[in-house]
């Protein structure tokens, strides 16, 4: 019996809708189909990189169901480079996350907001102007759990705040 293929859920769409090869192109050599689902799970894993667990997640997916889709993925990729193969970039069970969002919160007087995806990371909290701005713990895949102690009081060091590495490993405020 044919399972139902699980819808797959991706944060971006390109703009562009393919690849052509440049230099001595073979005629008539067959088009290589990346679907957009393909595209998202290289996307999540080998630039964004997340782990193969948070990318999976991030699709609503299992994870031998992520790992049968970036493996088929790569493997359209390298064709498509190797053979000089035209790649075109469209289908897929896909549907657009709900318009991906990052979310921040401020240490200094607890406001937290939303950014779209894309926009660049906010040096100020909007509420208090405070630097001591913060992605929202839970909207890190790699959130570390438990070393969370004290963000709350902590003073915004000079030059703090502006473009710490996500991950800077800076403790999660509590609340
Ligand atoms: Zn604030």
């Amino acid at each position: 019996m044919p399972r139902p293929r699980k819808i797959r859920k991706i944060g971006f769409q390109p703009e562009i809708t393919g690849f052509k090869p440049v230099g001595d192109i073979e005629t008539n050599q067959p088009i290589v189909i990346l679907t957009l689902d393909e595209l998202e799970a290289i996307r999540l894993r080998d630039l964004e990189k997340l782990t193969q667990e948070e990318a999976a997640n991030k699709m609503s997916i299992s994870q031998p169901t992520f790992y049968r889709l970036i493996e088929s993925a790569r493997e359209k990729v390298a064709e498509a480079l190797v053979e000089g193969k035209e790649l075109r970039l469209q289908g897929g069970d896909y549907k657009m996350a709900q318009m991906e969002m990052k979310k921040f919160v401020c240490l200094q007087c607890n406001h937290r907001w939303e950014v779209l995806y894309g926009t660049p990371r906010p040096n100020n909290c909007p509420q208090c102007g405070s630097t001591n701005v913060h992605r929202a713990p839970e909207d890190r895949g790699y959130a570390r759990r438990g070393r969370g102690r004290g963000g709350l009081g902590r003073a915004a060091g000079p030059g703090g705040g502006m473009g710490a590495g996500a991950g800077g490993g800076r403790g999660p405020p509590q609340w």
